[in-house]
């Protein structure tokens, strides 16, 4: 029997290695639409509030708020950003103290708040020792949505392919020491150095700038602002003065977000600089697409109040504050 290959195997082994061909070039296109159509639908929601943990009926009215806007939008946030003052009412029982069932397990409720919620420290979480209780709580309730893996830290969300790194900073500068507060800013630096995801956000207590009872704060213009300004950071969000604002500053390219509405007495607005302030309590949505964030002021009857969009480069679009869908420019 003739076993040398004939003329015809050399052909069929041709157009088998062009069908290889075609197939490898099919599933390559096939890959990267596929990629182009995920990155084009993800999203990332993200609520933030601060400045919440007084144990009074704001609370609880931001809190109701909050639930009938999700109910509304039909909507499941990926996380929700916990500004600092988390609590005004000192917590004796320690990680056990009832207060962490009645002014947070309960007060946000788990059926549309299922996400969890990042927390930063603000001055008043200095006070009974409550920041070491904070810190241990989420280490003895892994279970907890309540999560603050130390005084400053990184999530990056969603962990594949992320769309935004969020990093978690401690504003309290006197409270950290010289050394802590040098050492939290090298890390700082390290971090927005690192590979980023598209969209960053750095969220503390206090803000750099607000129109608001509390004002500026020098300090942290002066050792976080250069790095802001370096790296680009499209977001800062804080609280502590007790309203909401938004402010974009002629040389920044980073969005300032006041949103310390979540459950005490309302703040006074002071100043003019803001292209959206209102004394009120309520709460901060943001929508992150992978070229646009878009961001909703809502007040504690779930009503919004101011709504903007920007892409990566800062440039701004307001929106009518209407909801998603019906709005839009
Ligand atoms: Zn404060």
């Amino acid at each position: 029997m003739n076993t040398r290959p004939g003329k015809g195997n050399t052909q069929t082994k041709v157009s088998q290695r062009r069908v290889a061909v075609w197939a490898g070039l099919l599933a390559l296109y096939c890959f990267i639409y596929c990629s182009v159509l995920l990155a084009a639908g993800r999203q990332v929601n993200i609520l933030a509030f601060g400045d919440w943990g007084a144990e009074s009926s704001a609370e609880a009215a931001v809190a109701s708020g909050m639930k009938t806007y999700l109910v509304e939008h039909n909507l499941k946030p990926d996380a929700v950003l916990l500004l600092g003052d988390n609590f005004y009412v000192p917590l004796p029982g320690g990680v056990e103290d009832p207060r962490w069932q009645t002014m947070f397990e309960q007060m946000y409720d788990s059926n549309v708040l299922a996400a969890p919620f990042y927390a930063v420290l603000g001055n008043h979480d200095y006070r009974d020792d409550l920041a070491q209780v904070e810190l241990d709580y989420p280490k003895a309730r892994p279970e907890s949505r309540f999560k603050m893996s130390g005084h400053w830290y990184r999530v990056d969300m969603p962990t594949e392919n992320p769309l935004v790194t969020m990093l978690a900073l401690d504003s309290n500068a006197d409270e950290l020491g010289r050394r802590q507060w040098a050492a939290e800013t090298e890390w700082l630096n390290t971090e927005l150095s690192r590979p980023r995801a598209p969209w960053t956000i750095c969220f503390a207590h206090h803000p750099l700038f607000s129109d608001s009872a509390h004002g500026d704060d020098r300090k942290l213009q002066r050792d976080w602002g250069p790095l802001f300004r370096k790296y680009r950071v499209d977001f800062y969000l804080a609280g502590h003065d007790h309203c909401l604002e938004y402010l974009r500053l002629p040389g920044w390219p980073t969005s300032f977000v006041v949103s310390g509405g979540g459950g005490y007495d309302v703040y006074p607005i002071e100043r003019d600089r803001a292209k959206f302030a209102r004394s009120t309590n309520g709460f901060v949505r943001l929508e992150f697409s992978t070229d646009t964030a878009r961001v909703s002021f809502v007040d504690e009857q779930g009503k919004t109040l101011y709504r903007f969009e920007r892409d990566h480069k800062g440039h701004v679009n307001v929106l009518p504050p209407f909801d998603e869908g019906a709005g839009g420019v």
